[in-house]
């Protein structure tokens, strides 16, 4: 693609984005760097919708990438609870450290030292810069991937790295030199709002009387869908232990590996016994065990299938003391920690007094 044919595209969509684009979102008001690459982060793989209310308690919490530097990770969790994707809340607390010890708590404003730091590829780096500094550079979230497949007729899997590079090019060719924020904002926008996955609205599109996609009746067939398999499927028995003070056990998960960090409910092995983890972890047999329920969760590379035990206990354990990564709380303590979104749901169902989904299959038979 020449220079010349470039400009019609900046230019709709900038014509498109003044009239119609996003321009009060609480990330564009005093659009720092660091407030920027905050929603950035929230915003993969999650809707504006649902960004919006963390990411005003974020930044009433952590106010500067300072404040996110010095906070304890469980506080840092316990904001995230919910939003899933946890790697991308460790990677923020990790790149905020960095910026405090590398550069001195300033949040670097160019393009090498951001793509240093943790969670941060080259289009979120294009992104901070082009948002909050009208920086010239490129951005390719999935939201433009998918514009620009369509616009363009770029056949192939964008997950395919020759499919990329040549969506990373037209990106480059695309970017105009001036107004790059609003340019590169409204390319988000018009993935979101017009270009959606499913149902593109291209009557009121700025480019669609030049869009391939639309012009061979392709929408929905571009950008190509990864090859499909199907997710594995993975089970485990979670366990609500409660002693005699009502008080109930969570354990810190290990930092790597799924929901890193946050606290769970004990987990064993599907066709395990919770008696002998009982007698084996604290020291006491329990006094009634009964399977209460099942939820499945889905991951993007598997499934989860969590069967549910509640594990009475009448004695006091006599091995398990509060430590750093394990501890009996009762119902006020178990809300300000970090939980992940279906452990937080079976301890909702459990604390209302609800009953939990019912145990679909029971392969291992009821142990109580
Ligand atoms: S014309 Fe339709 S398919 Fe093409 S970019 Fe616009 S909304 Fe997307």
């Amino acid at each position: 693609m020449s220079a010349g044919p470039s400009v019609w595209f900046s230019e709709a969509v900038l014509g498109w984005f003044d009239r119609h684009g996003r321009k009060d979102l609480p990330w564009q008001r005093d659009p720092t760097p660091y407030r920027v690459w905050v929603s950035e982060i929230m915003l993969q793989q999650t809707q504006v919708a649902v960004v919006i209310p963390y990411f005003e308690r974020f930044v009433a919490q952590f106010p500067t990438v300072a404040d996110l530097a010095e906070a304890p990770e469980d506080r840092l969790m316990a904001l995230w609870s919910g939003l899933g994707y946890y790697a991308r809340a460790r990677n923020l607390h990790r790149a905020a450290g960095l910026i405090r010890d590398l550069h001195g708590g300033v949040f670097p404003a160019t393009i090498e030292p951001l793509l240093a730091l943790p969670g941060i590829g080259r289009s979120t780096a294009g992104a901070v810069l082009s948002l909050a500094l009208d920086q010239p550079h490129p951005i390719l979230d999935g939201n433009v991937k998918r514009v620009l497949a369509r616009a363009f007729g770029v056949e192939g899997w964008p997950g395919q790295g020759a499919v990329l590079d040549r969506l990373w090019t037209l990106a480059e060719r695309l970017t105009p030199a001036n107004r790059v924020g609003a340019y590169n904002q409204g390319m988000m926008d018009l993935g979101a709002t017009l270009c959606t996955r499913r149902a593109p609205a291209c009557e009121r599109c700025p480019v669609s009387e030049r869009c391939v996609a639309r012009r061979s009746g392709r929408q929905t067939e571009l950008p190509t869908p990864r090859p499909r398999r199907n997710p594995p499927e993975r089970e485990t028995l979670m366990l609500i232990l409660v002693d005699p003070a009502g008080e109930i056990l969570l354990e810190r998960r290990p930092k790597s590996g799924i929901w890193g960090g946050l606290w769970s409910l004990p987990e064993i092995a599907p066709d395990a016994d919770p008696r002998d983890w009982c007698l084996a972890r604290l020291g006491v047999a329990p006094a009634r065990v009964e399977m209460i329920g099942a939820r499945r969760h889905t991951f993007s590379h598997f499934n989860l299938d969590i069967r549910i035990a509640l594990v009475q206990l009448d004695a006091t354990p006599a091995r398990v003391a509060d430590d750093a990564d394990r501890r009996w709380l009762n119902r006020a303590d178990l809300a300000s920690l970090g939980t992940p979104a279906p452990v937080k749901g079976i301890l909702d169902h459990f604390l209302a007094g609800r009953a939990q989904p019912p145990v679909r299959a029971q392969p291992h038979g009821d142990v109580s």
